[in-house]
């Protein structure tokens, strides 16, 4: 077997546990350099950033997994090879063989036990309908989701259709739908499905002779969630059975939330009775939200996150990442990792580089020119970023308040100004809605002792830290 079959099977079986997002993520543009006599493998990463991150979340997964395939292996080392890329030949092209469209799996997620023995792929916790930054393109949608979360079954929105090209948010948002809605009635009983998973089921069925358990289980369900509608299997007989649940379900005010790549014209099923089932009630398409809403998404991600990155690599990711908000925030991952790992602070090249690195074909981009280049940083940018973190206003910050949520954030901008940024106390003052250099004198010191006081300000300093590291990166270019 070859290096690259061994490493392509090694990486199938691991799909399975990671999911093909964190696949394409970590393991593109990777390879086995070598496996030598005494069973050593060494894999090859295009990044020192991919290190830590593979040593810790994915070495021992990956070892035990190739050991199944060549029991030979006795340990996994790994070895940056900076020229690993897509040119490389012993690069796979990892997208040929995890297309998004087809074939994709579901990672293996626990299921949970639901009330009357149902069980339902475990809802995802980061997918709510408040964490979905609304956008001209995905007003409607969002919407619709509203209304049937709080109303489930009861709205001109069922069955809601929603469809849309791949990582626009479609799972998020009925998963979230699913999700608000056992919030609001923890007894409803969610059912999130494939088509794979339903065909699967029903051969079983069939076959074992316990289609009535098979009905029954699908019937018992208040919100039922075919995502991904297109991967229809076995087309006739599922497709038949699936339009008698639709039917049941559906008479019975049952809500039904549909996701799926195409509209249910282009969907090329067998039969037009489920087509217009299907555009029965709201049919929602979800675009690709424009690059403001773009913008907002990474930062409501760097905010979840705890994380602190300027708004200009923000902007530049958001500008250039326009396929998809999935793959939008692969590079936003993959900075935020950089940054956790290696300390090193997101700038304008790293984006770059990772920005390229995920556009398939990429060709060199034209904003590295020099003048684009990060200029050291300025108060109004502390300001910026400072009043982001904290969520209060630059205003508030620079006004008079001396409440303490508003008096941290204007100490930590002062404190940054001085120590890091070298201001004089009187530029600093001034900008900070005119105080004389006194206050900021204060300010500086009394952020000073909390640093070192671990007792007192634990929180303020871990906060501290994170921006005092971001700084000296921005100072080390
Ligand atoms: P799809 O099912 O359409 O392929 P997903 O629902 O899996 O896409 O979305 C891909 C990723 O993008 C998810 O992490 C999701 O949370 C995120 N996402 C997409 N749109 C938004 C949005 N408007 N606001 C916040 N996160 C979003
Ligand atoms: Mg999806």
């Amino acid at each position: 077997m070859s290096y690259k079959d061994l490493w392509l099977s090694i990486i199938t079986d691991l799909s399975d546990e990671i999911g093909r997002a964190n696949v394409i993520t970590w393991y593109k543009d990777t390879a086995i350099l070598n496996i030598d006599e005494s069973g050593v493998m060494t894999v090859g990463l295009p990044l020192v950033f991919f290190l830590d991150w593979h040593k810790k979340h994915y070495q021992q997964t990956t070892l035990q997994i190739a050991q199944k395939h060549m029991a030979r292996i006795t340990a996994l080392e790994y070895q940056i090879e900076g020229k690993l890329s897509q040119k490389d030949e012993r690069v796979m092209d990892l997208l040929k063989h995890f297309p998004e469209k087809t074939g994709r799996k579901l990672p293996n997620q626990p299921l949970v036990k639901l009330k009357n023995g149902l069980k339902s792929q475990l809802l995802n916790a980061r997918y709510s309908l408040d964490n979905f930054i609304v956008s001209p393109e995905t007003r409607l949608v969002h919407a619709a989701c509203m209304a049937v979360a709080q109303r489930p079954g009861e709205t001109h929105c069922n069955p809601l259709f929603i469809y849309g090209g791949v990582g626009l948010g479609k799972t998020h948002l009925a998963q979230a739908t699913a999700r608000e809605v056992l919030r609001n009635d923890p007894t409803k009983v969610i059912l999130v499905a494939n088509m794979e998973m339903f065909a699967n089921e029903m051969i079983e069925a069939i076959q074992s002779k316990t289609m009535k358990t098979f009905r029954d289980k699908y019937r018992k369900v208040d919100v039922f969630i075919i995502d991904d509608v297109q991967f229809v299997v076995n087309k006739g007989k599922t497709e038949e059975e699936f339009f008698h649940t639709f039917n049941y379900l559906y008479e019975s005010g049952k809500q039904i939330i549909i996701t799926s790549d195409r509209s249910p014209q282009e969907l090329s099923l067998v039969s037009d009775r489920l087509v217009s089932r299907f555009q029965s009630g709201m049919t929602a398409q979800i675009r690709m939200p424009n690059a403001e809403t773009r913008l907002a998404i990474l930062q409501s991600k760097c905010r979840e996150a705890q994380v602190f990155i300027q708004d200009q690599v923000l902007e530049l990711v958001a500008t250039h990442m326009e396929q998809s908000v999935r793959s939008m925030l692969g590079v936003l991952n993959q900075l935020i990792a950089k940054y956790e790992f290696e300390h090193e602070a997101a700038t304008l090249k790293s984006a770059a580089a990772l920005i390229e690195l995920n556009q398939k074909g990429a060709k060199p981009t034209p904003f590295l020119s020099p003048q684009n280049r990060e200029s050291s940083v300025t108060i109004q940018e502390l300001l910026d970023s400072v009043s982001r973190y904290y969520t209060i206003s630059q205003e508030e910050i620079t006004g008079t308040s001396r409440h303490r949520e508003v008096m941290l954030p204007r100490q930590v901008i002062m404190f940054l100004a001085k120590t890091k940024l070298n201001l004089s106390l009187n530029h600093i003052g001034r900008t900070m809605g005119n105080r004389n250099h006194t206050t900021v004198m204060n300010a500086v010191d009394r952020i000073k002792k909390s640093l070192n006081s671990i007792v007192s300000s634990f929180v303020i300093s871990m906060q501290l830290q994170r921006k005092l590291e971001w700084l000296n990166g921005q100072r080390l270019q």
